[in-house]
């Protein structure tokens, strides 16, 4: 575990059929991947980036494994994740580290993630010993009918960067309780964390072959999405990604869960204090850099509304500050590299030529890294920023004369992630619930954050039409397929 206390410099290696191995042999001529820390450029760590040949070994192996570990029952699998949360338990401080020097958010963002995550794993743990199954009434007096759940069998997890652990957990934990095994790819961005995570499985008691962990660019994501072994595959990512998964993995008849980007709109109505609307608007737009598909991109202030929330908005966000996340005090850490710092700043540059103005911008960011200072704009909803996912710390301040134009521009993106009405009246309150295009709807609340037994997921182009995560009914639905077993009693032959 030493190797977690100071994160740089480490070597990592795949998890292939129980072993950590090097990979990559096929492509030893290749220079080795790096992920670096945000904040500094520091190397985390080195590995060599897993081949075709790698993916191969972990498919066939997580294709033996499945068998023994679908017959060890649902109490024996629970017992093992139950361990796997008293594990990250007692590591959380050391993940945590972790993530913030590989994804840059902040230490006490990082600790939150990773206790969600802990308690995730106790959750699904928990299931393990709940009834299972229905049981029909038949219409022959000896006969009892029940369905029964099967696991998938390979079950495909790619996963994205910005929650490195939670957006995992959500996934493996309900997949490996009902029994599948596991052929994961973690994002490029964040092999160090995912490989810290796989070991806690490991040493939890995951059998050899039963998890299996690919540090590999999205192209060999992509051959294992087209993999006839894997049953279903789980993704969360961007909007195009996703698309492709769902147009490889569909017609071959694989199971697809796919969550997927945001655009989400928070509506403040004139009924409601600015200054504690504003409070919890900088927290869904800034928070985590503003790298959460969930964070507030819109906020439709109504009528009086957009006026007096402009100071209020202001000072909050003028009072963050900005800098590396492991330092203290600091409430934005920075973006997940430079190519992100420049794609935000070429968005926030075009919002302007379409006509936006600067209402606020947090002060005194550090130049240089991927340090990008949260800022507020102002403009007409036409322009690309109130329409595209932009994935960082800038929100748009959009004016509606009242509920109707603010529920018609709440759902006037392709997206449907998250929104939220600000407001003190409950008819209000009730007619966004039903009337906004959302997969979640929060009053008086951020657009982030979900509780982790409670169903999650979009609609439009935010997600795939399948069970939703995070609540254990739903994720087994999708980890599971339902068989009815029709099983009368038979009369004992006894030979004369
Ligand atoms: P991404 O789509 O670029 O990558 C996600 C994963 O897919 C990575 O592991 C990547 O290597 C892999 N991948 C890339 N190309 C692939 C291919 N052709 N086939 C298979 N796999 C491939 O997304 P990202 O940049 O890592 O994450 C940011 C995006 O994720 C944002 O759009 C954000 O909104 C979204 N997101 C959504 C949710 C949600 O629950 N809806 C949660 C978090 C993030």
């Amino acid at each position: 575990m030493d190797q977690f206390v100071r994160p740089t410099g480490l070597r990592l290696q795949h998890l292939i059929d129980g072993e950590w191995a090097d990979g990559g042999t096929e492509a030893a001529d290749k220079q080795d991947a790096v992920s670096t820390n945000p904040a500094n450029a520091e190397v985390v760590a080195t590995y060599r980036q897993a081949t075709s040949a790698d993916l191969r070994r972990s498919l066939d192996a997580a294709v033996q494994a499945q068998r023994d570990w679908s017959m060890a029952g649902m109490i024996r699998r629970g017992l093992v994740l139950r361990r796997a949360a008293e594990l990250l338990e007692q590591r959380a401080d050391q993940v945590a580290r972790l993530m913030t020097a590989e994804e840059g958010k902040t230490l006490p963002e990082a600790r939150v993630e990773v206790g969600a995550s802990v308690e995730t794993l106790h959750y699904h743990a928990g299931q393990s010993r709940m009834a299972e199954g229905s049981i029909f009434p038949s219409s022959h007096p000896d006969e009892l009918i029940r369905t029964v759940r099967r696991p998938l069998g390979v079950v495909a997890v790619i996963t994205p960067w910005n929650f490195p652990v939670q957006i995992p957990v959500w996934k493996i934990a309900p997949a490996l309780l009902w029994g599948n095994a596991v052929v994961w790819k973690p994002a490029s961005e964040t092999p160090a964390v995912s490989a810290a995570l796989a070991q806690v499985f490991v040493d939890a008691g995951v059998p050899a072959g039963v998890l299996n962990l690919l540090l590999a660019p999205g192209s060999i994501g992509a051959e294992l999405v087209a993999a006839d072994e894997v049953a279903a595959v789980t993704f969360t990512g961007s909007v195009p990604v996703g698309r492709s998964i769902a147009a490889v993995a569909i017609p071959r008849g694989a199971r697809v869960q796919l969550e997927l980007g945001g655009h989400n709109a928070a509506i403040v109505m004139p009924d409601v204090d600015p200054a504690v609307a504003a409070e919890t608007l900088v927290f869904g737009a800034m928070g985590s850099t503003g790298q959460k598909c969930t964070a507030t991109r819109r906020i439709i202030a109504v009528g009086e509304m957009y006026d007096a929330l402009i100071p209020e908005l202001r000072k909050r966000v003028e009072a963050l500050r900005v800098g590396d996340g492991a330092e203290e005090g600091v409430d934005i850490g920075p973006l997940i590299s430079r190519q992100s710092r420049k794609d935000v700043q070429d968005a926030v540059d075009t919002a302007i030529q379409q006509g936006a103005e600067v209402l606020a911008r947090t002060p005194g960011a550090p130049d240089g890294e991927a340090f990008f200072a949260p800022t507020v704009l102002t403009g007409p909803a036409t322009m690309d920023i109130a329409r595209e996912e932009v994935f960082g710390p800038v929100t748009t301040l959009l004016r509606a004369a009242d509920l109707d134009e603010a529920i018609e521009l709440a759902n006037g993106t392709k997206f449907g992630l998250t929104a939220s009405i600000f407001s003190s009246d409950e008819r209000t309150v009730r007619r966004c619930v039903e009337e906004i295009d959302a997969g979640l709807v929060k009053a008086n609340a951020p657009t982030t954050g979900s509780e982790l037994h409670v169903p999650f997921g979009g609609t439009k182009a935010s997600a795939f039409p399948a069970p939703r995560e995070q609540n254990a009914q739903t994720a087994a639905d999708f980890f599971t397929w339902s068989k009815s077993a029709y099983l009368r009693t038979a009369a004992p032959w006894r030979p004369a």
